[in-house]
């Protein structure tokens, strides 16, 4: 009988966790023991209702475009609660000089591929309109480094493009500035563009017209759950075998033995075949670092940053005198705190009462850092305040609640390639082991899930 510890019980560990139980129900001789620090599984997909409202605490959906967590949530039989985005009321606004600003139609991130909308917008001046022109003659690049993602945008489009959207829209996802993400690991669909292509906007105008009519116009950006993502989790633990989840069992150490592994919780300690280490980096490299040093430090160097999301209830008033669409990105240069306020009733109906509007606002990074040690009223008070100055939202809120993320967002720096090469190859040293997680390639829920799998797969092939 092959024994597989599995460390952390974040959507990642989860995952590992059921494709182990699904080969285990179909005959392989395994057993799974899930260690989880804290007392509940699902990480940071946590989800509350209040007032009739679905608010998410952390990740409130995920891109569809990466099949795997929809993938699983049809595996665990919830197809039918799989939700997409409101694409047809898909308006993000970004604060330019104090005023909300429409992102211009056929923007993909920051790639113009309609030229009409965006030479009308006012979100860019002259300067970078003439540049985007300038853009489409771009040659083929064969960059033979690493760069950051601002640097790579502004050789592309200038400063402005980085400043109005590539620091907002990476910041949303990463936590991080983009003059320290790498544009390798953050965007390599762009980075081979430019090695095929020179122009991203002539490469993507010739992707468009490869991709099949019916596929660009029916799948919605994003995919969520009906009653949220901790229904995922949560689906997850039900097919789980009950006395293999250990919660409120934080993991202080994993040593190797000549027989395999020993994963030492509290005052007991335990032996297994293989272990598959579910953990953010810095906590990775905790528990591995009677193991090999070199490892540890590789996987502490990986950083992360923290973010608080705050999400706010209002009365049908307000719901009316918001303006349409997702809600609005906030530049760094704007001075603000709040990075991002998205208004969930449009983008995901399904999520607040007709009678009710449901924002969920956001800090990431610095700003997250700055306004950490604050009382949730103190950051109450920073959010209302802002919002009233970027939409004139006087009105109190019906509910409140603040919630902390304490470096969960994995920041993928320049050389972060370089870095998982590294960390493969000590990895391979160490049999029986393998790793999952945000750590290494992809952040989001779907690439987290994907990487659960993978791992369990490498665990019982060892
Ligand atoms: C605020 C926020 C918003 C996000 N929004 C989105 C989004 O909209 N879409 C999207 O796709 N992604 C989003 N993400 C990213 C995505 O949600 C995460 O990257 C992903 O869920 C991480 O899952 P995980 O299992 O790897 O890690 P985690 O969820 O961090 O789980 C790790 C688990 O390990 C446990 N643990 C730690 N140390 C130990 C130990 N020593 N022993 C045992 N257990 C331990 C922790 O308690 C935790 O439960 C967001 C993230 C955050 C924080």
């Amino acid at each position: 009988m092959k024994r597989i510890a599995i460390i952390g019980g974040g959507i990642s560990g989860l995952s590992a966790a059921f494709a182990l139980e699904e080969q285990r129900k179909s005959g392989t001789q395994l057993e799974y023991v899930l260690y989880e620090a804290s007392p509940r599984l699902g990480g940071v997909l946590r989800t509350e209702r209040i007032d009739g409202c679905l608010v998410e605490a952390g990740p409130d959906s995920f891109v569809t475009e990466k099949p795997w967590a929809a993938d699983l949530c049809r595996a665990l039989g919830l197809g039918d609660q799989l939700i997409g985005s409101n694409d047809a009321d898909r308006k993000t606004y970004i604060l330019t000089r104090g005023h909300l600003v429409e992102m211009p139609d056929g923007l993909m991130f920051m790639v113009p591929t309609k030229i009409l909308p965006t030479v009308l917008s006012p979100l860019f001046s002259w300067k970078t309109k003439v540049r985007m022109t300038r853009e489409l003659f771009h040659p083929p690049r064969a960059v033979d480094r690493d760069e950051s993602v601002a640097d790579f945008v502004e050789r592309h489009y200038g400063r402005e493009m980085v400043d109005r959207l590539a620091d907002p829209l990476l910041s949303g996802v990463y936590g991080g500035e983009s003059a320290s993400l790498s544009v390798r690991a953050v965007l390599p669909r762009f980075a081979e563009m430019e090695r095929t292509h020179g122009s991203l906007g002539r490469a993507m105008l010739a992707a468009r017209k490869k991709m099949p009519k019916a596929q660009s116009k029916t799948a919605s950006l994003f995919t969520s759950l009906k009653q949220g993502m901790q229904h995922l989790a949560e689906a997850v633990v039900a097919r789980l075998t009950p006395q293999a989840l250990l919660t409120n069992t934080p993991v202080q150490a994993i040593q190797r033995e000549e027989l395999g592994w020993v994963v030492s919780a509290g005052m007991q300690s335990d032996q297994f075949d293989a272990v598959i280490l579910a953990l953010p980096g810095p906590a990775a490299a905790n528990a591995l670092r009677r193991v090999s040093n070199e490892l540890a430090a590789e996987l502490g160097a990986v950083e992360y940053s923290s973010s608080i999301t705050v999400g706010l209830g209002y009365d049908a008033e307000v719901r009316h005198s918001l303006p349409p669409g997702f809600g609005f990105l906030v530049p760094r240069s704007e001075g603000k705190r709040l990075l991002a306020a998205t208004f969930v009733h449009h983008k995901f109906p399904h999520r607040a009462p007709e009678d009710r509007a449901l924002l969920r606002c956001f800090f990431a990074g610095s700003n997250a850092e700055s306004v950490w040690p604050l009382s949730d009223d103190q950051i109450l008070g920073i959010v209302r305040n802002e919002l009233q100055q970027i939409i004139g939202l006087r009105t109190a809120p019906l509910f409140a609640r603040v919630y902390k993320w304490k470096s969960a967002m994995a920041q993928y720096s320049v050389g972060h390639l370089e870095r998982l090469e590294r960390i493969e190859r000590l990895r391979q040293q160490l049999p029986g082991l393998t790793l999952a997680g945000n750590a290494y390639k992809g952040i989001g829920v779907p690439d987290c899930v994907r990487s659960g799998r993978e791992a369990a797969k490498q665990a019982l092939e060892m």
